[in-house]
């Protein structure tokens, strides 16, 4: 059955990015039969101007209709001055509660090609494959009570609640376990349990829920010594779950390990696995409209919504293997680029990965193509246009 993506692009270097992983959709819907359907919405703050919100109903309906989203980034200078309740991110968040999308799955990845950019030293990174996954939608962020009240001796005082019920553990650590099924089966739970009562009761319960998983190693760690293991040595770990502050904090730590924003992509997900599916970086108000920023995040998106909600992990396989590949060709856009390799912008970068999608896949039929253009014998020479799909 044809599978319905809805596609929103956002703000800044959003629509730039988006534009190339929609390259890559239509590469494999065009030439491997991928059976999906494109469908374009605004949020954040192009759907402020166009529309008054940021997160319209007729945005908000299509969510809910679709397989998955392909979301690029939302924010910018513009918009900083709006109401809290009206500014782009409220756009993003409305989605995720309102889609309960509870665990975001946020792969750290270091590309051996740019093991020069982390700030660790290579032999620690090396190979690294990470991945977090991070509760969404409930715990400190969202406790109640929460709020800054006013002693009776007149000093103010913040309180926030850490709170999750068995049900909200159980719910995300199965989507734990069934990722680190898929990886190497080891999966680290992390935790405060020696001292907060809230994840004591989550390392019981993923103790008990690891019973129905017995391919996979369940281990637990304390978040600090997790902290300290993530940049000590971090290869030690496949998946880590974990809820949603801690993952918060350890998820971005784990990025910068890979020494790119630019690079990593993440997946928001329900209980059914339906997903929304973004770079990890935001809009990029800086580098908008230059034609330069990295769309390799976005793309890695793509493969992620293949494999998590499209159920075609072969196809991702082809795009994670073409996005090594043009880093082997030495192709780097600005944020990525070093000294010997070739700076080339968002466009390029993006018909690079279609390029060698394809050449991998005519190599195999046996067929001898002229690859000077292939993306563009891909995709046809006018490109991508929204309607287009
Ligand atoms: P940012 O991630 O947009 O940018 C941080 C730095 O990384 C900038 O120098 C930027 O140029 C660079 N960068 C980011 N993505 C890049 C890419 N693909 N290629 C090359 N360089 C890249 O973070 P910020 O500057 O703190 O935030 C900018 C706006 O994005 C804000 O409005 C913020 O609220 C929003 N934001 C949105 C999301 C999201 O949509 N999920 C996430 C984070 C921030």
């Amino acid at each position: 059955m044809t599978k319905k993506i809805l596609v929103l692009p956002g703000d800044g270097i959003g629509p730039e990015i988006v534009q190339e992983a929609s390259k890559v959709l239509k590469c494999l819907k065009q030439e491997f039969a991928l059976d999906i359907e494109l469908e374009h919405a605004p949020i954040g703050g192009a759907a402020i101007d166009a529309l008054g919100s940021p997160l319209p109903q007729k945005t908000l309906a299509l969510a809910k209709e679709c397989d998955a989203i392909l979301l690029g980034a939302v924010g910018g200078y513009q918009w900083e001055s709006l109401e809290i309740s009206m500014r782009p991110e409220k756009g993003l968040l409305g989605l995720r509660s309102e889609l309960t999308l509870f665990a975001n799955l946020r792969p750290a990845i270091l590309y051996p090609q740019l093991a020069a950019a982390s700030s660790l030293k290579p032999e620690i990174v090396s190979g690294l494959d990470i991945m977090i996954v991070r509760e969404l939608t409930g715990g400190i962020y969202f406790g109640q009570p929460r709020g800054i009240r006013r002693l009776e001796n007149g000093e103010k005082e913040g309180f926030n609640t850490l709170v999750y019920n068995e049900s909200e553990i159980k719910r995300i650590g199965r989507s734990a376990f069934a990722a680190a099924q898929k990886r190497n089966k080891q999966l680290c739970s992390v935790d405060k349990a020696n001292v907060l009562e809230c994840t004591e009761l989550w390392r019981e319960t993923m103790t008990e829920l690891a019973l129905d998983y017995p391919d996979v190693e369940l281990t637990h760690m304390y978040v600090d010594n997790a902290a300290m293991q993530l940049v000590r040595a971090p290869k030690q770990f496949d998946v880590i779950v974990t809820t949603n502050m801690f993952g918060d904090i350890l998820s971005d730590c784990a990025a910068m390990l890979t020494g790119s924003i630019g690079m990593l992509p993440s997946a928001s997900l329900d209980a059914n696995n339906k997903g929304m599916y973004e770079p990890i970086h935001g809009s990029a108000p800086d580098i908008a409209g230059q034609g330069i920023a990295n769309p390799l995040a976005t793309i890695l998106s793509v493969a992620m919504m293949l494999r998590y909600s499209l159920d075609a992990p072969e196809l991702a396989a082809r795009i994670e293997r073409a996005v090594a590949t043009v880093l082997d060709e030495k192709l780097r856009t600005p944020d990525i680029h070093t000294e010997e390799c070739r700076k080339v912008g968002t466009e390029e970068m993006g018909d690079a990965v279609v390029a060698s999608i394809m050449r991998e896949y005519w190599h195999e039929a046996g067929m001898n193509q002229n690859l000077e253009n292939t993306a563009h014998e891909c995709i046809g020479s006018g490109g991508l246009s929204n309607n287009a799909d």
